[in-house]
């Protein structure tokens, strides 16, 4: 046998191994370096990104999705799609400006990568854009690269499908099609004019659930698209094709590359079989695990997916959600370190493989045999699983029973999502600590010192339920990843966020238990300060989870369901400590949800049992809360309600009044808090505009549903903003209580 099984990549990291361009560009919004300055940092970063992946010896390298910024913005500049809010800007201004916002005029809107947790900017389709094409600079670069990189430089061109599935637009998806469909035929006979074999059409949005609505209509684009006649790989990551398997398999592309790390690609390619006259780029190494391949999950698929088709070895989708390298990480035991397989790994992985597969090279999963000794079971919390029966998925009693025995309100109550600014002082604080320069008395007291003011602003204002602030947290997993076993911390494990945001999410690694209480110390410290309810406050279990690089050797499902148990310990000392109200935050649970419907069900079946798990215990006088960063609520309510929680805050602010009318059709029963403003935003809202919201409220609640908080944590405003806003929900409230007061006594 003579095949070769090539390797391609489908993009690397952008932000710098040493976060060099976070660095860059804050420098240069800060106006400290010039725009010259920005992009040499930003084309060594590139540059840097190319020959990695050139001396692993990869043979298709994916180039052109570095970005400044964020690149599904980059497709909008090169399509054309600049706003006329931003047609008085230029060049590098006009494109920070459409990500940042500038003087008066608001940045495009930002919005989640498909379920990754980067976030892209929305382009914008409106009557006044038409199509223009800024190929000079993309196509610079493809030169930059092919002096470099040779014959092993593939473009990555973001497809038309994705970009205007993906864009608001305020003309039908057809016909933007048609319009933009010209604009990529031009670029394509550009990059076939500079010599290049092949170029990447990167199109995600192929695995919707509705995009065989447009199939006549992605047909035709498609065979425009190959009549340039430059050899098109179809790459589609983050999960299968479904239904459209047959159809997508024959558009006229010389190869797709398709994921075979999440879905049933591999059971489509059975039951369709794949078409001969194309290379099949099977997505083995998952882009978003930090996890090395483990030989016996990915060779007997290789080994079988060799018989249908020319196989190239790829990633799963780009390399930018994981980190750079593992060999940064000195800190790590060895034997977890040894299965940690970042960006840099995972070309090596690639390389590997294929002589594994071609070469009958023996592929070496010793590593994974040390750690399963290094990182055992606990054997009290299997047996814990094991024997779980519905009733500890369940509080005690009804809703409606335990209403009258948690605490007695004013109507309207008034409470916070739990953070308060999170000031220089703040983190100047916790990184002393952290550095050793701070001792624990001096730090806690220092901390207690916050609470301690955070809970008289709150009293003295005139809040009903008051909160700590959160001032020990740097952030809502992290904090308590570092409280629980069975996580592990990088030093240089960054990947982006959006912009120049990049996060460090903790990898979990093994079984997670709770050796002690997390957050008792200041709910008692804060509870001490007042006689006001203080509301503990716990980051719930699919957050924890989805926030996380999670372990796959067991299901996701039992990784949630062990975190939830040690919040439940966590829910009864809190209760123990005096705590009445509990609020257990899952902003991250709606953006796990399945593309798939078919498999939505199951989604939430076991994250809402695993908030269940986690709040069953609570005693029925324990009023449990949770909160929810988002609004579109109308397709998961059912979801929402089996949550069984007594209170939700929601971020609802920006999203006129559709949550409310969803939640009132729907018969929501329990008390709601729908966020009276935006925290996002540094507009400060004053008592008028707050009170109409309240009159909004009303018209879809009942009276005795409704609490009145901020849409989400006050972390990252500043107290000048904190103080008159929360004054506002104050006054608007009072004003209200009194009218309903007088309207009563009539
Ligand atoms: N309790 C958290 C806070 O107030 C909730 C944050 C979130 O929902 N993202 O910051
Ligand atoms: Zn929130």
């Amino acid at each position: 046998m003579t095949a070769s099984h090539d390797t391609q990549t489908v993009g690397y990291p952008r932000i710098g191994k040493n976060r060099e361009l976070k660095r860059a560009l804050e420098a240069f919004w800060k106006r400290e370096t010039d725009a010259d300055t920005l992009l040499a940092t930003f084309q060594q970063v590139e540059e840097d990104g190319w020959r990695t992946q050139r001396d692993a010896g990869i043979d298709h390298i994916g180039v052109g999705d570095a970005t400044l910024y964020d690149h599904v913005l980059d497709w909008s500049v090169r399509l054309g799609l600049i706003p006329a809010r931003f047609a008085a800007l230029q060049g590098l201004d006009r494109y920070f400006a459409m990500a940042r916002g500038a003087e008066g005029i608001p940045a495009l809107e930002m919005t989640k990568w498909f379920d990754t947790n980067y976030h892209y900017l929305v382009p914008e389709i409106t009557a006044d854009v038409s199509p223009t094409a800024h190929f000079a600079e993309f196509l610079a670069r493809i030169q930059r690269a092919q002096a470099l990189l040779g014959e092993r430089t593939v473009p990555i061109v973001l497809g038309p499908v994705t970009m205007l599935r993906l864009a608001h637009l305020e003309i039908p998806f057809e016909t933007a099609l048609a319009q933009w469909l010209p604009l990529y035929v031009e670029l394509l006979a550009s990059l076939k004019a500079l010599g290049v074999r092949e170029v990447q059409l990167h199109e995600p949005a192929l695995i919707l659930p509705d995009v065989a609505d447009s199939r006549p209509q992605i047909e035709a684009a498609a065979a425009a698209l190959a009549a340039v006649g430059l050899p098109l790989n179809l790459v589609i990551p983050f999960d299968d094709v479904g239904d459209a398997f047959p159809w997508i398999a024959a558009l006229p592309v010389a190869g797709l590359t398709l994921d075979f790390t999440r879905g049933e690609t591999a059971a489509l390619l059975e039951r369709y079989g794949w078409p001969a006259d194309k290379f099949l780029a099977a997505g083995v190494v998952d882009g978003r695990s930090v996890w090395r391949v483990r030989g016996a999950d990915v060779l007997p698929l290789l080994r079988e997916l060799a018989g249908y088709a020319t196989l190239r070895l790829s990633a799963s989708c780009s390399l930018q959600f994981v980190p750079y390298s593992a060999a940064l990480e000195t800190a790590l035991p060895a034997p977890l370190h040894d299965v940690l397989a970042f960006a840099e790994e995972k070309l090596h992985e690639l390389v590997a493989l294929r002589e594994t597969v071609t070469a009958a090279r023996p592929w070496d999963d010793s590593p994974w045999e040390r750690f399963r000794a290094f990182a055992p079971a606990e054997v009290a919390l299997r047996q814990r699983l094991a024997s779980l029966t519905a009733a500890d998925f369940s509080r005690a009693e009804p809703y409606a029973a335990r209403r009258p025995q948690q605490l007695a309100l004013p109507p309207f109550p008034l409470t916070t999502i739990g953070s308060f600014p999170q000031t220089a002082e703040v983190r100047q604080l916790r990184a002393r600590f952290k550095r050793g320069e701070l001792s624990e008395a001096a730090y806690r007291a220092a901390l207690d010192g916050w609470i301690a003011y955070t809970v008289g602003v709150q009293e003295g204002l005139g809040f009903d339920v008051l909160v700590h602030g959160e001032f020990e947290r740097s952030d809502m997993v992290e904090y308590f990843a570092e409280k629980l076993t069975g996580f592990a911390f990088t030093q240089h494990g960054w990947v982006q966020s959006f912009g120049s945001r990049y996060v460090r999410p903790p990898i979990i690694y093994a079984d997670v238990t709770r050796p002690g209480p997390m957050t008792v110390r200041e709910f008692e410290v804060a509870q001490s300060f007042t006689r006001k309810p203080v509301k503990g406050m716990l980051t719930g279990p699919v957050t924890l989870l989805n926030w996380s690089f999670p372990r796959t050797d067991i299901p996701r499902q039992e990784v949630a369901f062990q975190l939830a148990l040690a919040l439940r310990a966590e829910i009864a000392d809190l209760e123990r400590a005096g705590a009445r109200v509990i609020q257990v935050d899952e902003p991250a649970l709606r953006e796990g949800l399945p593309f798939k419907p078919d498999r939505r069900a199951a989604y939430l079946a076991w994250t809402v049992d695993a908030f269940r798990l986690a709040t069953g215990g609570a005693a029925s006088a324990t009023q449990l809360h949770t909160h929810m960063c988002y609004a579109e609520f109308g397709d998961v309510l059912p979801a929402i309600d089996r949550l069984d929680a007594d209170v939700i805050s929601l971020e609802n602010a920006r999203s006129g009044d559709e949550t409310l009318r969803a939640l009132a059709e729907y018969g929501y029963a329990r008390e709601v808090g729908p966020g009276v403003y935006d925290i996002h935003s540094p507009v400060i809202p004053d008592d008028a505009f707050i009170l109409e919201k309240l009159r909004v409220f009303r018209r879809h609640l009942a009276d005795a549903q409704i609490w009145v908080n901020p849409d989400c944590g006050l972390k990252t405003r500043t107290w000048a903003e904190v103080l008159p806003a929360l004054r506002a929900l104050v006054a608007a409230v009072q004003r209200l209580r009194a009218e309903l007061g007088k309207a009563g006594q009539d």
